[in-house]
């Protein structure tokens, strides 16, 4: 990859990253447990808490992200940035520009790997080699709650 396309990504990434970080700061607020003595205003404890658990679950999805932005930005460093991590062929340029954080090439299945966890999680073998790429572990434990 061209040193200047390395930067473009690089930059996406970095905004990215910053922006992930705003988010997850600005809404610690929202994630406090919910006090009986708390000022809530017109929502009722159990609308507090509602809304605590879905501040929990947006930070878990941005952190996530934000994870996966920083394994990039660690890529672009080491300069292996825009090549699949399991069979080392260049990803498409279209795919990068869709999602910086991509790592996997079409041809390895990753295109479809936050849409149809579903099928990636299915079957043995396949599952256990897929679960060494962490957008599959986080896919399969989104998954099946509990494991
Ligand atoms: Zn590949």
């Amino acid at each position: 990859m061209m040193a200047e396309e390395q930067a473009r990504y690089r930059a996406r990434l970095e905004d990215a990253a910053a922006d992930l970080r705003r988010r997850i700061t600005a809404g610690e607020d929202a994630e406090q447990p919910v006090t009986p003595d708390r000022a809530i205003g017109r929502l009722t404890r159990v609308e507090a808490m509602q809304a605590q658990q879905m501040a929990l679950a947006l930070r878990r999805r941005h952190e996530q992200r934000l994870q996966r932005i920083e394994r990039a930005l660690g890529l672009i460093a080491q300069g292996a940035y825009g090549v699949c991590t399991r069979c080392g062929d260049d990803i498409a340029p279209a795919r990068l520009d869709a999602a910086p954080d991509t790592f996997l090439c079409v041809g390895c299945g990753g295109v479809d790997a936050r849409r149809r966890p579903a099928q990636r999680a299915a079957g043995g073998r396949r599952a256990r080699t897929k679960a060494t790429e962490p957008s599959a572990a986080i896919a399969a434990s989104t998954l099946k709650p509990g494991r």
